[in-house]
Protein backbone atom coordinates (compact mmCIF):
# COMPACT_ATOMS: atom_id res chain seq x y z
CA UNK A 1 0.00 0.00 0.00
CA UNK A 2 2.62 2.36 0.85
CA UNK A 3 4.82 1.50 -2.02
CA UNK A 4 1.40 2.34 -4.48
CA UNK A 5 1.36 5.27 -2.77
CA UNK A 6 4.57 6.84 -3.19
CA UNK A 7 4.80 6.17 -6.82
CA UNK A 8 1.56 8.02 -6.95
CA UNK A 9 3.26 10.90 -5.60
CA UNK A 10 6.32 10.32 -7.27
CA UNK A 11 4.35 10.51 -10.34
CA UNK A 12 2.42 13.92 -9.37
CA UNK A 13 5.77 15.26 -8.20
CA UNK A 14 7.11 14.40 -11.72
CA UNK A 15 4.22 15.97 -13.50
CA UNK A 16 4.53 19.12 -10.92
CA UNK A 17 8.06 19.36 -12.54
CA UNK A 18 7.18 19.13 -15.77
CA UNK A 19 5.17 22.12 -15.41
CA UNK A 20 7.19 24.01 -13.57
CA UNK A 21 9.86 23.33 -16.37
CA UNK A 22 7.05 24.73 -18.88
CA UNK A 23 5.90 27.56 -16.89
CA UNK A 24 9.71 28.35 -16.72
CA UNK A 25 10.39 28.16 -20.51
CA UNK A 26 7.44 30.12 -21.00
CA UNK A 27 9.01 32.87 -19.01
CA UNK A 28 12.27 32.97 -19.65
CA UNK A 29 11.34 33.24 -23.44
CA UNK A 30 13.01 35.97 -25.51
CA UNK A 31 10.92 36.99 -28.23
CA UNK A 32 13.31 39.06 -30.90
CA UNK A 33 11.22 41.89 -32.67
CA UNK A 34 14.18 42.44 -35.02
CA UNK A 35 16.11 39.31 -37.08
CA UNK A 36 16.88 40.08 -40.64
CA UNK A 37 16.56 36.89 -42.79
CA UNK A 38 19.80 36.70 -44.49
CA UNK A 39 19.34 35.20 -47.85
CA UNK A 40 22.75 35.13 -48.84
CA UNK A 41 24.04 32.65 -45.83
CA UNK A 42 22.53 28.94 -47.01
CA UNK A 43 22.20 27.68 -43.47
CA UNK A 44 20.49 30.35 -42.17
CA UNK A 45 17.45 28.97 -41.08
CA UNK A 46 19.19 25.79 -39.44
CA UNK A 47 21.34 28.24 -37.67
CA UNK A 48 18.41 30.33 -36.69
CA UNK A 49 16.44 27.23 -35.19
CA UNK A 50 20.00 26.08 -33.28
CA UNK A 51 20.41 29.34 -31.63
CA UNK A 52 16.51 29.19 -30.78
CA UNK A 53 16.35 25.95 -28.81
CA UNK A 54 19.48 26.50 -27.13
CA UNK A 55 18.60 30.60 -25.77
CA UNK A 56 14.49 29.58 -26.13
CA UNK A 57 14.16 32.31 -29.01
CA UNK A 58 11.26 33.40 -31.27
CA UNK A 59 12.37 35.31 -34.11
CA UNK A 60 10.14 37.63 -35.45
CA UNK A 61 11.82 36.94 -38.90
CA UNK A 62 11.73 40.21 -41.50
CA UNK A 63 12.06 38.45 -45.24
CA UNK A 64 12.41 39.88 -48.14
CA UNK A 65 9.44 39.54 -50.91
CA UNK A 66 11.45 37.30 -52.94
CA UNK A 67 12.06 34.95 -50.16
CA UNK A 68 8.56 35.02 -48.67
CA UNK A 69 7.83 31.15 -49.67
CA UNK A 70 10.94 29.87 -47.81
CA UNK A 71 10.21 31.53 -44.76
CA UNK A 72 6.64 30.77 -44.83
CA UNK A 73 7.11 27.44 -45.08
CA UNK A 74 9.78 27.30 -42.21
CA UNK A 75 7.47 29.68 -40.05
CA UNK A 76 4.69 26.51 -41.01
CA UNK A 77 6.87 23.95 -39.64
CA UNK A 78 8.37 25.98 -36.39
CA UNK A 79 5.50 28.14 -35.03
CA UNK A 80 7.11 28.47 -31.63
CA UNK A 81 10.64 29.68 -33.36
CA UNK A 82 9.38 31.77 -36.33
CA UNK A 83 6.97 34.16 -36.88
CA UNK A 84 6.90 35.75 -40.65
CA UNK A 85 7.06 39.15 -41.01
CA UNK A 86 7.39 41.05 -44.47
CA UNK A 87 9.92 43.18 -45.62
CA UNK A 88 8.16 45.47 -48.55
CA UNK A 89 9.24 48.73 -50.14
CA UNK A 90 6.79 51.52 -49.98
CA UNK A 91 7.42 52.61 -52.13
CA UNK A 92 7.10 49.60 -54.80
CA UNK A 93 4.54 50.20 -57.57
CA UNK A 94 2.49 46.87 -56.52
CA UNK A 95 3.43 47.32 -52.84
CA UNK A 96 -0.32 46.73 -51.57
CA UNK A 97 -0.69 43.41 -53.61
CA UNK A 98 2.10 42.06 -52.51
CA UNK A 99 1.08 42.89 -48.75
CA UNK A 100 -1.99 41.14 -49.54
CA UNK A 101 -0.11 37.87 -50.85
CA UNK A 102 1.65 38.08 -47.40
CA UNK A 103 -1.22 38.06 -45.41
CA UNK A 104 -2.90 34.98 -47.80
CA UNK A 105 0.74 33.12 -47.10
CA UNK A 106 0.46 33.67 -43.59
CA UNK A 107 2.90 36.39 -42.80
CA UNK A 108 1.94 38.10 -39.28
CA UNK A 109 3.22 42.02 -40.06
CA UNK A 110 5.99 44.12 -41.83
CA UNK A 111 8.99 44.92 -41.23
CA UNK A 112 11.66 46.41 -41.29
CA UNK A 113 9.96 49.19 -43.43
CA UNK A 114 12.99 51.70 -44.09
CA UNK A 115 14.61 53.50 -46.83
CA UNK A 116 11.73 55.37 -47.85
CA UNK A 117 11.52 57.78 -50.49
CA UNK A 118 8.81 60.48 -48.53
CA UNK A 119 7.87 60.52 -44.66
CA UNK A 120 6.42 57.88 -43.12
CA UNK A 121 3.16 59.61 -43.08
CA UNK A 122 2.87 60.17 -47.02
CA UNK A 123 -1.09 59.14 -47.60
CA UNK A 124 0.50 57.21 -50.56
CA UNK A 125 1.82 54.88 -47.91
CA UNK A 126 -1.81 54.38 -46.24
CA UNK A 127 -3.07 51.49 -48.83
CA UNK A 128 -0.46 49.42 -46.85
CA UNK A 129 -1.31 50.73 -43.34
CA UNK A 130 -5.09 50.09 -43.96
CA UNK A 131 -4.55 46.61 -45.09
CA UNK A 132 -1.95 45.87 -41.69
CA UNK A 133 -4.61 47.84 -39.57
CA UNK A 134 -7.14 45.31 -40.84
CA UNK A 135 -5.21 42.27 -40.36
CA UNK A 136 -4.59 43.94 -36.71
CA UNK A 137 -0.57 43.08 -38.01
CA UNK A 138 2.46 44.14 -36.14
CA UNK A 139 4.86 46.80 -37.70
CA UNK A 140 8.15 47.53 -37.34
CA UNK A 141 9.60 50.70 -38.75
CA UNK A 142 13.03 51.77 -39.03
CA UNK A 143 13.57 55.59 -37.08
CA UNK A 144 16.17 57.33 -36.79
CA UNK A 145 19.61 57.64 -37.80
CA UNK A 146 20.07 55.10 -40.87
CA UNK A 147 23.62 53.91 -42.20
CA UNK A 148 24.71 54.89 -45.86
CA UNK A 149 25.14 52.15 -48.41
CA UNK A 150 27.14 53.82 -50.92
CA UNK A 151 29.90 56.59 -50.08
CA UNK A 152 30.48 57.40 -53.72
CA UNK A 153 27.35 57.51 -55.34
CA UNK A 154 24.36 59.51 -54.87
CA UNK A 155 21.32 57.62 -52.83
CA UNK A 156 17.92 58.68 -52.02
CA UNK A 157 17.67 58.00 -48.36
CA UNK A 158 17.52 60.44 -45.22
CA UNK A 159 16.74 60.13 -42.27
CA UNK A 160 14.53 62.55 -41.59
CA UNK A 161 12.02 60.70 -43.40
CA UNK A 162 11.83 58.44 -40.71
CA UNK A 163 11.53 59.96 -37.42
CA UNK A 164 10.13 58.69 -34.36
CA UNK A 165 7.12 61.57 -34.30
CA UNK A 166 5.80 60.06 -37.25
CA UNK A 167 4.65 57.01 -35.73
CA UNK A 168 2.43 59.06 -33.59
CA UNK A 169 -0.03 59.78 -36.83
CA UNK A 170 0.27 56.26 -38.39
CA UNK A 171 -0.75 54.56 -34.51
CA UNK A 172 -3.55 57.05 -34.32
CA UNK A 173 -4.81 56.71 -37.74
CA UNK A 174 -4.77 52.95 -38.02
CA UNK A 175 -5.42 51.78 -34.30
CA UNK A 176 -5.10 48.14 -34.91
CA UNK A 177 -1.93 48.06 -35.68
CA UNK A 178 0.79 47.28 -33.07
CA UNK A 179 3.51 50.15 -34.24
CA UNK A 180 6.83 49.17 -33.43
CA UNK A 181 9.41 51.22 -33.60
CA UNK A 182 13.39 50.22 -34.21
CA UNK A 183 16.13 52.10 -32.46
CA UNK A 184 13.73 53.73 -30.55
CA UNK A 185 14.17 57.01 -32.68
CA UNK A 186 18.09 57.21 -32.23
CA UNK A 187 18.53 59.73 -31.14
CA UNK A 188 15.38 61.17 -31.09
CA UNK A 189 14.63 58.84 -27.38
CA UNK A 190 13.20 61.41 -25.76
CA UNK A 191 10.14 62.12 -28.81
CA UNK A 192 9.99 57.94 -29.16
CA UNK A 193 9.26 57.81 -25.22
CA UNK A 194 6.40 60.10 -24.89
CA UNK A 195 5.27 58.92 -28.24
CA UNK A 196 4.92 55.57 -26.56
CA UNK A 197 3.64 57.00 -23.59
CA UNK A 198 0.24 58.39 -24.95
CA UNK A 199 -0.49 55.25 -27.68
CA UNK A 200 -0.87 51.88 -26.22
CA UNK A 201 -0.32 50.43 -29.44
CA UNK A 202 3.26 52.07 -30.24
CA UNK A 203 6.22 50.32 -28.73
CA UNK A 204 10.26 50.53 -29.47
CA UNK A 205 12.98 48.49 -29.40
CA UNK A 206 16.52 49.28 -28.57
CA UNK A 207 18.62 47.22 -31.52
CA UNK A 208 21.23 49.66 -33.39
CA UNK A 209 24.16 51.46 -31.76
CA UNK A 210 22.04 53.02 -28.57
CA UNK A 211 22.59 50.38 -26.27
CA UNK A 212 26.72 50.55 -27.26
CA UNK A 213 26.74 54.40 -27.14
CA UNK A 214 25.11 54.73 -24.04
CA UNK A 215 27.08 51.82 -22.40
CA UNK A 216 28.86 53.81 -19.73
CA UNK A 217 25.16 55.67 -18.64
CA UNK A 218 22.72 53.58 -18.88
CA UNK A 219 20.81 55.24 -15.95
CA UNK A 220 19.88 58.20 -18.55
CA UNK A 221 17.24 55.98 -19.91
CA UNK A 222 15.12 56.78 -16.35
CA UNK A 223 15.13 60.66 -17.41
CA UNK A 224 13.53 59.12 -21.24
CA UNK A 225 11.24 56.67 -19.64
CA UNK A 226 9.96 59.02 -16.16
CA UNK A 227 6.78 58.26 -15.84
CA UNK A 228 6.95 54.47 -13.55
CA UNK A 229 4.47 54.78 -10.98
CA UNK A 230 2.96 57.77 -12.02
CA UNK A 231 -0.80 57.55 -13.16
CA UNK A 232 -1.39 59.34 -16.80
CA UNK A 233 -4.26 57.15 -17.55
CA UNK A 234 -1.86 55.58 -20.14
CA UNK A 235 -2.66 52.16 -21.45
CA UNK A 236 -0.36 49.34 -20.99
CA UNK A 237 0.40 45.75 -20.93
CA UNK A 238 -1.02 44.08 -18.05
CA UNK A 239 -1.26 47.58 -16.02
CA UNK A 240 2.03 47.11 -15.80
CA UNK A 241 3.16 50.19 -14.18
CA UNK A 242 7.04 50.60 -15.28
CA UNK A 243 7.69 52.78 -18.13
CA UNK A 244 10.04 50.75 -19.25
CA UNK A 245 7.31 48.33 -20.62
CA UNK A 246 7.08 50.65 -23.66
CA UNK A 247 10.10 48.34 -25.13
CA UNK A 248 10.13 45.15 -26.86
CA UNK A 249 13.31 43.03 -27.38
CA UNK A 250 15.09 43.62 -30.81
CA UNK A 251 18.75 42.36 -32.01
CA UNK A 252 19.55 43.51 -35.34
CA UNK A 253 22.55 41.86 -35.44
CA UNK A 254 23.49 38.60 -37.04
CA UNK A 255 22.62 35.30 -34.83
CA UNK A 256 26.21 35.30 -33.35
CA UNK A 257 25.51 38.66 -32.09
CA UNK A 258 21.93 38.22 -30.63
CA UNK A 259 23.30 36.56 -26.91
CA UNK A 260 25.49 40.21 -26.58
CA UNK A 261 22.60 42.34 -27.49
CA UNK A 262 20.31 40.20 -24.36
CA UNK A 263 23.25 41.17 -22.26
CA UNK A 264 23.00 44.56 -23.10
CA UNK A 265 19.45 45.02 -22.24
CA UNK A 266 19.58 43.13 -18.88
CA UNK A 267 22.76 45.65 -17.95
CA UNK A 268 20.17 48.62 -19.16
CA UNK A 269 17.56 46.30 -16.66
CA UNK A 270 20.34 46.50 -13.82
CA UNK A 271 21.13 50.47 -14.31
CA UNK A 272 17.34 51.51 -14.48
CA UNK A 273 16.39 48.96 -11.49
CA UNK A 274 13.70 47.94 -14.35
CA UNK A 275 11.30 45.34 -12.15
CA UNK A 276 11.58 41.51 -12.88
CA UNK A 277 8.04 41.13 -14.46
CA UNK A 278 8.51 44.30 -16.60
CA UNK A 279 11.80 42.60 -17.67
CA UNK A 280 10.00 39.34 -18.87
CA UNK A 281 7.63 41.47 -20.60
CA UNK A 282 10.08 43.19 -22.58
CA UNK A 283 12.19 40.38 -23.72
CA UNK A 284 9.07 38.21 -24.56
CA UNK A 285 5.86 38.62 -22.60
CA UNK A 286 4.38 41.49 -24.91
CA UNK A 287 4.67 40.07 -28.22
CA UNK A 288 4.52 36.50 -27.04
CA UNK A 289 0.59 38.08 -25.93
CA UNK A 290 0.27 40.55 -28.83
CA UNK A 291 0.99 37.73 -31.91
CA UNK A 292 -0.47 35.03 -29.70
CA UNK A 293 2.31 32.69 -30.08
CA UNK A 294 2.11 29.38 -28.63
CA UNK A 295 3.51 28.07 -25.42
ZN1 LIG B 1 16.75 49.74 -38.76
Amino acid sequence: MSGARSVVDLSAFASKLSNDAAADKVASRIVDMHVHFDEKKPGFLDDLLKLSDRINLTACLLTPFANRRVVADAAKQHPKQIVPFGFVDLDAPDVARQVEELHSLGFRGLGELEFVKKPYIDPSYFPVYERANEYGWVVLFHTGIVLRQKFDEPEDVASGRMRPIYLEEIARRFPKITVVGAHCGNPEYEWAAEIARWNPNVFFDLSGSTLTKMHGRLAEFQRIFWWSALDWSSKTPDNDPSAFVKLVFGSDTDLSGVEGVVNQYRALFAACDVPEPTRKRIMGGTLAKLLGLPD
